[in-house]
């Protein structure tokens, strides 16, 4: 097997078979075999129905993974990755924003150029709203300010690599999968290809502003210690104002002769150190939470229901 597109899908029963006609229109004539591998995150619509008439029919070779409930895109990502078979893998959306006619142009470059291990597509024109690529824009200036990997900030998770890459991706076995950093971390050379992405073809987009607010804190945290170096300096910084208004008071005192001003500046203070501290622990705690989980070593997924097909 030549190429494997592994494609996550949550609630998108009107979209699978669009999206399997647009692959094989895409790939007519390609010369080589590929297989779709679909991973049903726990759809609650008509989603896996549909999966299980495109496996049966196999209009192409179709492997369908079904979870037990929504594991997020990611789990959906790595179940994607273990049951591929393909010398390429690529990861797609089942939405059409991102055609299938691109993963060919990937594939050719890699064929093309050995050098090349990963082609990550990145969107050369974003359709989002100010207020949203604003906040991405900030977000990533401050990943790539604490993290030690830098991350690209307009590369998604649309790409196509070799297995080696996929064998790497794989052994990161974490619980909180922040793709993003993980493709980062494992290196690789990576050729960048533009990309438009397109409207959605039906249903609505799983994110909203909560979520990728979470989504980015869990990049921040697994990716980079530094928050909890913020407890240091904060402390540092604290003990020295302390140190220069203690010398402030008694000059005060000894040379002017002001009695020092007690309860507002007792209460500011108890209210400034209170605060700074809770923000403290709040930022071990993230920590501790991540190790507990992790700890537990649960399974990153569950899969109810795999229906795979026969090479022949
Ligand atoms: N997805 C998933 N599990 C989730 C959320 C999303 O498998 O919990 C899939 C979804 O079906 C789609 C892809 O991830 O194929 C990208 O999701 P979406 O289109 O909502 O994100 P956007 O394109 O808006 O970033
Ligand atoms: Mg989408």
């Amino acid at each position: 097997m030549k190429l494997s597109l592994i494609v996550p899908c949550y609630n998108e029963a009107e979209n699978v078979e669009a999206f399997q006609n647009a692959v094989i229109a895409a790939f007519s004539g390609c010369g080589y075999d590929y297989e779709i591998v679909f991973v049903d995150d726990g759809s609650g619509d008509a989603t896996f129905h549909n999966l299980k008439k495109l496996h049966a029919a196999q209009a192409c070779p179709v492997k369908v993974i079904r979870f037990s409930r929504n594991f997020g895109k990611e789990a959906a990502l790595y179940a994607g990755l273990q049951h591929a078979s393909g010398e390429y893998l690529s990861l797609i959306d089942a939405d059409l924003q991102q055609r299938p006619e691109i993963v060919r142009e990937m594939v050719e470059i890699l064929d093309r150029q050995p050098e090349y291990d990963i082609v990550a597509a990145y969107q050369d024109r974003r359709g989002e709203g100010k207020i949203l690529s604003a906040f991405k824009k900030c977000f990533y200036s401050v990943i790539n300010c604490l993290s030690k990997v830098k991350l690209r900030p307009d590369a998604s998770d649309f790409r196509t690599f070799r297995r080696s890459v996929a064998e790497s991706l794989l052994s990161l076995g974490e619980y909180h999968r922040f793709s993003k950093g993980i493709f980062a971390w494992v290196g690789y050379s990576t050729c960048f290809l533009p990309y438009t992405a397109q409207a959605r073809a039906a249903g609505t987009s799983k994110w909203n502003f909560r979520k990728l607010m979470n989504y980015a804190l869990e990049g921040i945290i697994g990716f980079s210690t530094a928050p909890l170096r913020l407890a240091t300096y904060l402390g540092c910084c604290t003990a020295l104002a302390a140190m220069i208004y203690l010398v402030v008071v008694v000059l005060q005192k000894l040379i002017a002769g002001i009695d020092i001003p007690g309860y507002a500046t007792i209460i500011v203070l108890i209210l400034f150190l209170g605060g700074m501290q809770l923000l403290c622990i709040g930022i071990i705690g993230e920590y501790v939470g991540k190790i507990f989980e992790q700890s537990k070593d649960r399974p990153i997924y569950i899969a109810k229901e795999v229906l795979d097909y026969k090479e022949e």
